[in-house]
């Protein structure tokens, strides 16, 4: 395995004899790598190939932590002589919907993602968070205004009914046909998430009454479809997402209410898993890596960031 090349996060355009696939989302899955073999989950296997990429998966050559941030998300532990490397992949230390996370070891070097490594990114607790969701989403079905859930539909739209779905019982529920298609898989491997009726973006047989709620993919309050069911119904339109902590994001989408619940660990999380793995060094990688390498430096870690490096491609070891 040494004298082979691994790739720990490929990209669009590379492949090698083998590749990590952390988890199924696109930004982590690529045409390229379906000849490299694929060193990741079963769970991302299906996932992958569901969504149009077939991977060869191999044998785990090295030890796979759960990560907690998708069904079948992991983090790789690699160890090469002396040194430990543990890259995290997309990582939450508060996971959703019953998906596990596991402690992580000590290392020699660590690789984070930083989502949300900027400190003024920091989530409201979790039971808050959800209380203020269903008051807010019973409030207006009790004023028979149906409320869309929209979150992105591998991940986010499972975690959200696995929280959901118990606290708005007597409510008719329903999902677009690219979120039920997921749920099936969470169930294969036994997590729990309500029946839906579909509703297609096309349908001429939309609900008669009001009493309804419909989970959806993230997309623009301006779109036709949330249109036709604003003026249809007077629904209400709300995403979940992290990235609504940061300015002006509602109305930037178009929509009425944004819920800050992540499958990503905020500032806080990310430095517990720093102390966690206590690194002698550390490379960020993902949205604010460079803020996030500054905010490490200054609390005296050696911390780089890796999306600045030049090919983004470093060798380890
Ligand atoms: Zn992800």
């Amino acid at each position: 395995m040494n004298e082979h090349e691994t790739l720990l996060k490929p990209g669009s355009d590379s492949s090698a004899d083998y590749v990590f696939i952390s988890h199924a989302h696109l930004d982590h899955i690529y045409k390229s790598t379906q000849d490299s073999g694929a060193i990741c989950s079963e769970e991302t296997f299906l996932l992958s190939t569901l969504r149009g990429i077939g991977l060869k998966r191999v044998e785990e050559p090295f030890p796979l932590f759960d990560s907690g941030h998708i069904l079948g998300s992991k983090a790789i532990l690699i160890e090469a002589g002396d040194e430990t490397i543990l890259y995290t992949g997309d990582i939450n230390t508060s996971p959703l919907g019953n998906i596990p996370r596991q402690r992580f070891p000590k290392v020699h070097t660590l690789i984070i993602e930083s989502n949300y490594g900027n400190p003024n990114l920091v989530f409201p607790p979790r039971s808050e968070l959800v209380k203020e969701a269903v008051d807010y989403l019973r409030e207006n079905l009790s004023k028979n205004r149906p409320v869309v859930l929209m979150g992105y539909p591998l991940g986010k739209s499972q975690h959200i009914q696995m929280i959901l779905d118990g606290l708005l019982p007597d409510v008719e529920k329903y999902a677009s046909p690219s979120i039920i298609r997921y749920n099936d898989v969470y169930r294969l491997f036994s997590l729990t998430i309500e029946n839906k009726s579909i509703m297609y973006s096309q349908s001429q047989a939309l609900p008669k009454g009001y009493n309804w709620i419909l989970y959806y993919p993230n997309i623009s309050g301006r779109n036709a479809f949330m249109q036709v069911l604003k003026k249809k119904y007077d629904a209400v339109l709300t995403v979940f997402s992290g990235r609504s902590l940061l300015e002006g994001y509602e109305e930037a989408l178009g929509i009425d209410k944004a819920f800050p619940l992540s499958d990503h660990a905020d500032f806080k999380g990310l430095l517990e898993i720093i102390e966690e793995t206590s690194p002698q060094r550390i490379f960020t990688t993902h949205g604010f890596s460079k803020e996030f390498s500054r905010e490490l430096r200054k609390l005296g870690y050696e911390a780089y960031d890796l999306n600045s490096m030049r090919g983004k491609c470093i060798r380890l070891f």
